[in-house]
């Protein structure tokens, strides 16, 4: 993949600047509320990143172990009365460190391996080939069993549990939904790196879900990964890169919207425009992509989203996720679509929109943080007793299946637009 120069990152001083030490963030910070300590709050971050910024102190290990252990969840952001922009003072922040060549190896390890796997899609069905052979070969059964997992290094082995059982085919576009209307609008699917491979049930739900409303999906092959990961670790470099290819295959598709399934993902393409503002041949043509992603609950709901005929009968809670929640502002209308399933009762767990530990790498780099954060969430959700989960987000859904392996409680999680699907698919059963 071609990488272009650098553009030099840094918080802006317009942005730290917006801080006012008031500390309303503090208590929706989930590291903030395990360790109570201000240098693992957004406040005592922004104090130190502005610190570093200035070159009033240098990012050592210890100071950059504060800013590891930010999830960047983004529910400062929601909380903050002043409209600080915690998440790109964050990821500019962690790009900076890595550009001045002060981060630790942990980081730069982490922007390698991303740079060297999620750009490539071969790479990608080969490791999860990889993957489904070792789960369906009977080896992970015999090492589970031998207990020599535990002695694997680096966390590996609590990777490897949280690992979920992979389909035994990857997700791959096909134009079999239901005709298009006469008015139809076309859009994209972004199908991302993993979620292929991980969740392909979820963009198959997708695909029926947006062909019910009348909307022609079309394939544009020639997208790639989003970035989101490597702008989360600091290599914007490697996003960049990635954006400017996504855009040029999106606009040369000639549709009305890119639709997205996977927050985290519909995060980072809403704020291509912001990433690209440096660079002259992109920018306009960044804004005007960022333009045309939308979030599929949001997309589902402004194309009139038909109510399903049959009722499904479930209990669910829905999880927000973060990246839909404090980084798109989308709260309403994934409850809205779940309220539209006749039959379905949705209860609301306890602070639904705080961070389930996922946050997409973080939940490999950060076990135990990732951890101590998810089982706070899954006591949130046993209290509710609902045997499903909706969410919203490829990484939530991984950590909450963790969860309910973890916490031995019974049921399942689903994509909010899986479960509009399975309401979907009864009605047509019954016709
Ligand atoms: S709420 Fe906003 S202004 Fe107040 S301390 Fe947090 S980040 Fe700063
Ligand atoms: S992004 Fe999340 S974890 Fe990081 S400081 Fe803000 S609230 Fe805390």
């Amino acid at each position: 993949m071609a990488v272009t120069p650098a553009i030099n990152d840094a918080p802006s001083q317009d942005d730290l600047s917006r801080c006012v030490h008031c500390g309303f963030c503090l208590q929706e910070c989930p590291t903030y509320l395990q360790l109570g300590i201000e240098t693992d709050s957004p406040r005592g971050r922004i104090h130190l990143l502005r610190a570093i910024t200035d070159g009033n102190v240098e990012a050592t290990p210890a100071l950059t172990s504060h800013l590891d252990l930010c999830l960047q969840c983004r529910a400062c952001e929601t909380a903050c009365p002043s409209g600080v922009p915690f998440g790109r003072i964050m990821e500019s922040g962690r790009a900076m460190i890595l550009q001045q060549g002060a981060a630790p190896r942990s980081w730069r390890l982490r922007a390698w391996l991303l740079r060297q796997t999620l750009p490539y899609p071969k790479r990608l069905r080969l490791l999860f080939n990889l993957l489904r052979l070792y789960q369906r070969s009977g080896l992970q059964r015999l090492l589970r069993a031998s207990r020599l997992l535990r002695m694997l290094p680096g966390g590996l082995s609590e990777a490897e549990e949280k690992l979920p059982h992979l389909p035994s085919t990857s997700y791959e576009m096909k134009s079999d939904g239901l005709p298009p209307s006469a008015s139809a609008k076309k859009v994209a699917l972004l199908t991302g790196c993993v979620m292929p491979h991980l969740y392909p049930r979820t963009h198959e739900a997708t695909v029926r879900v947006l062909a019910r409303q009348g909307v022609e999906v079309v394939d544009v092959a020639e997208q790639r990964c989003c970035g989101a990961l490597s702008v989360h670790a600091g290599d914007r470099t490697t996003g960049r890169a990635l954006a400017r290819r996504n855009i040029d295959a999106f606009l040369q598709a000639g549709i009305d919207a890119v639709v997205v399934n996977s927050a985290g993902c519909g995060a980072t393409l809403t704020e291509y425009g912001e990433l690209l503002e440096q660079d002259d041949a992109y920018a306009d043509k960044a804004r005007r992509f960022s333009e045309l992603v939308t979030d599929v609950n949001e997309f589902v709901i402004d194309v009139g989203g038909q109510a399903p005929q049959v009722a499904l009968d479930i209990r669910v809670t829905y999880q927000d996720s973060c990246h839909l929640v404090h980084g798109q502002k989308v709260r309403n209308s994934p409850r809205q679509l779940l309220a539209s399933i006749p039959g379905l009762e949705l209860v609301e767990m306890e602070t639904p929109d705080r961070c389930c530990g996922s946050a997409g790498i973080y939940s490999l780099a950060q076990q135990e943080m990732s951890m101590n954060v998810l089982d706070d969430k899954m006591r949130d959700v046993a209290a509710t007793e609902a045997p499903v989960i909706a969410t919203a987000n490829p990484g939530c859904m991984m950590q909450l299946e963790a969860g309910l392996r973890r916490h031995g409680l019974k049921g399942r999680v689903a994509h909010v637009i899986e479960l509009l699907d399975e309401a979907y698919q009864a009605e047509e059963d019954t016709n």
